[in-house]
Order: C-alpha cells, then structure tokens, then sequence
C-alpha cells in the first residue's frame, strides 16, 4: 500500500524527521486558508498523486508548457490560486502513463532555499535479505537518468539485522553524501529516525528525492515516499487509516474485498489460476504461445463458488480481455466443486469471449465431465501447453 507525500511527511515529522510546515487541501475553497497559516516568503504547491516526477509532468487540458504538478508561489494569494488551478485536473507524469492521474488533493509547504539535492532511499534488499539504504550526491528530478548512465554514482549501504543500525551507519552515509560540519550530526539522527520507521511501521519501501541541505546549511526532507508491505498492515491501523482508495486500480480493489490476489496487466488473456506459482507458470506459457495476461489472478488454495464468480467479473470487465483461461489445480479442492464453480459463475456473469477450462488433481474426470454436459460453451484443455494453444488460438482467431 502507498500513501501520499503529505501523509508520510506527518509520519516522518512525529518519528521526529526534519520537515518542512505543510496542510493538505481537500477542496478549493480551503486553499486560501491553509497557504495563509503557512510562513512565507515562499510556498511549494505540490500535487498528490500515488506517483513521482510530479515536478516534470503535465496537465493533460493544460497548454504545451504549462509548468506541472509541483509549483512555487511567492504569496498566500498566489498559493491558493496555483492550488485551485490544480485541483480536479488530470496530470500527467513518466509514472502515471499517459492516461494521467486526476489530481483530488493538494499539499501545501513552506518552501525551502535548496543548496543542493540529494537522493536518499531505505527498502528491503531481497538478494541479502537486509534493510538497505541507497544514496547519491545527485538528488532531484533526474535520478533515473543518474541511475542509468553513472551507477557508480549511486552507494548502497545494508543494516545487518543481527547487530542493527549503529551511528556508524549514519556516518557511512553522511561522507557518502559529502555532508559536512553539523549536518553529520544531523544526518546520523535522520538515518536513526527513518530507520526506527521504516521497521517500526513495516514498510517495504521509503524514498525521499529530493533529501536537501538548505542554504542554512540543514537537512531538510523534501520529497516522501513510502510503501507498507501489505502483510502486516493488520498490525497498523493508523497506517490503514490513510489509504486513499481512489489511488487503486477499481478491479484490483474490487478483488481485495474478496480475498483475491489480483493485479492488472495489459495484456488480452484474462487468467483465473491457484496459487502463486502456477499463476505465474501460466503467464509464462501464454507468452510463449504468442500472447499476453490482462492479469495475474490467484483465487487461492480454497476458494468458494462466491470467490470464483467474484473472479470472473473482475475478469471480464477488463475491456482488454479477450478471452480467458482457467487453470486449476484440484489438490486440496476437488476438480468437480471448482467445475460446478466455474459453471456457476458463468451462468451468473455470462461469457462473450472464448473460455478454456484446464482442471487436473482430486476428481479430475468428474470435474471435466460435468464442463463438457454443461452445454456451455467451454473448451476443455488437458494439459497446460494444451491450454494455452487452445486459447491463445481462440483469440487470435
Ligand atoms: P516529484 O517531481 O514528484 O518528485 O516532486 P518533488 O517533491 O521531488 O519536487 C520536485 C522538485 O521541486 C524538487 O526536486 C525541487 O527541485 C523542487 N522543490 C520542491 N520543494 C521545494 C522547495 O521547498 N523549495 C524549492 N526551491 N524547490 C522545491
Ligand atoms: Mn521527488
């Protein structure tokens, strides 16, 4: 799960972090009120949107050049203006594609005199299994650009778990960032605070680009974002409490309700498949045949007649889909409840597209018996490279 920039520059300011004074704007009229609580001489007018390079993007009704998603104003009035502007229009930036993001909420800072951006980032290293930091002296807007032509220029530090975080994590980083003087001390305690954080609210991933030293000479967090790991966000109700649902794909909200693991894809074959590996296996084969998923889908190791018809709608309300393939593994479910499920289902949601129906495990024969009596129209598969040529033949015609 992700959270807006405003939502985890408060988590980061009560975990004691250095943060610009900032309200979020939920309606225009609110603006003006919000901009004149804040100090100038200068507000930052920043857009909140589940995606980066804010500064870089575009209204999608806007002029050619008119400036994006992150604005500075030189007055209240000016801040207010920018922040209604914003509200309710379409920005479009190199993460949201080009069908843009509708902007519904808008922060508003008092803005920083940057001396010089730097990247700073914590997540979980899944090749050493560790807490990594990552930083470069070369923050800001063009980080993917550094990334890409001077590595070299990006430094990975990783916490050993047994031993911890110690100061002299915090140190490492500091020279790595060229700090000097009293920002060391500064930067030892920010590595501390962020990392207290990034454990203690089990998150996945916490980016803050830019990361500055102002031209007072202190570190300043600019930029925030974070991840939860999903897992254990029953463990964080406050957490839980800033998901903000209308940053979510609606089918693979829709398919959270039901305990289903989905994620949507751009690809023409919609899949219903148990468990993870055999989701993946048959994406796989799909691509090998010739195609492409709309999604991947694991309905899990138990799902009920409710959870398959559940499935099923998401599915096929994906305008993409253009057929669909079933690839079920009766191991501790039995191939004739999953075949009674799907047909279920398909009497319930009704089918425009071809569907194939790959059933293997506990009463495998009875299963595919009751799909070829149903008179629906099912291709039944026997293996999964049989399953997916029927399909993707099905599709292309
Ligand atoms: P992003 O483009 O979505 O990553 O949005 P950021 O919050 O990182 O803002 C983009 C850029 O705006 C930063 O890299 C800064 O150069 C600039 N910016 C953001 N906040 C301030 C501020 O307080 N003062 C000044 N002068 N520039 C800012
Ligand atoms: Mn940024």
């Amino acid at each position: 799960m992700h959270i807006h920039e405003y939502q985890a520059k408060q988590l980061l300011k009560s975990c004691g972090c250095p943060v610009s004074n900032g309200r979020a704007v939920l309606k225009a009229d609110e603006a003006l009120g919000a901009a004149s609580a804040l100090d100038g001489p200068l507000w930052v007018v920043k857009a909140q949107i589940h995606a980066g390079g804010r500064g870089k993007g575009h209204f999608k009704e806007a002029e050619a050049g008119t400036a994006g998603g992150v604005r500075i104003a030189r007055s209240a009035e000016e801040a207010a203006a920018l922040a209604k502007q914003m509200l309710g229009r379409t920005l479009v930036t190199r993460q949201t594609g080009p069908a843009g993001k509708e902007v519904n909420r808008i922060y508003i800072e008092e803005g920083s005199d940057i001396a010089r951006e730097m990247y700073l980032a914590l997540l979980i290293d899944r090749k050493t299994s560790r807490v990594s930091f990552v930083c470069s002296t070369e923050g800001g807007m063009d980080i993917e650009e550094v990334a890409a032509s001077t590595p070299e220029k990006i430094l990975t530090f990783t916490v050993d778990p047994a031993t911890g975080l110690s100061d002299f994590h915090g140190r490492r980083i500091a020279f790595a960032l060229g700090l000097t003087g009293a920002q060391i001390k500064q930067c030892v305690a920010l590595i501390r605070n962020l990392y207290a954080a990034f454990i203690g609210k089990d998150m996945e991933m916490l980016e803050i680009n830019p990361l500055v030293v102002t031209t007072a000479g202190d570190l300043r967090v600019l930029d925030a974002k974070v991840g939860f790991d999903n897992n254990a966000l029953y463990r964080h109700p406050d957490v839980q409490a800033l998901r903000d649902e209308t940053e979510e794909d609606p089918k693979e909200l829709e398919a959270s309700k039901f305990e289903l693991n989905y994620i949507a894809l751009d690809g023409e074959i919609g899949c219903m498949v148990n468990g993870a590996g055999l989701a993946m296996a048959t994406m796989d084969i799909i691509k090998l045949y010739g195609s492409s998923p709309a999604n991947f889908l694991d309905v899990g190791g138990s799902a009920d007649k409710e959870q398959v018809t559940e499935a099923f709608k998401i599915i096929t309300s994906d305008p993409n889909v253009k057929g669909i393939l079933v690839n079920i593994f009766g191991g501790i479910m039995r191939c004739d409840v999953i075949a009674e499920g799907i047909l279920a289902a398909v009497t319930e949601v009704g089918l425009k597209v071809p569907l194939v129906v790959r059933l293997e495990g506990t009463n495998v024969e009875l299963g595919k018996s009751i799909i070829r009596n149903s008179g629906l129209n099912v291709i039944p598969a026997d293996n999964l490279a049989d399953a997916a040529q029927k399909i993707v033949n099905a599709v292309k015609g």
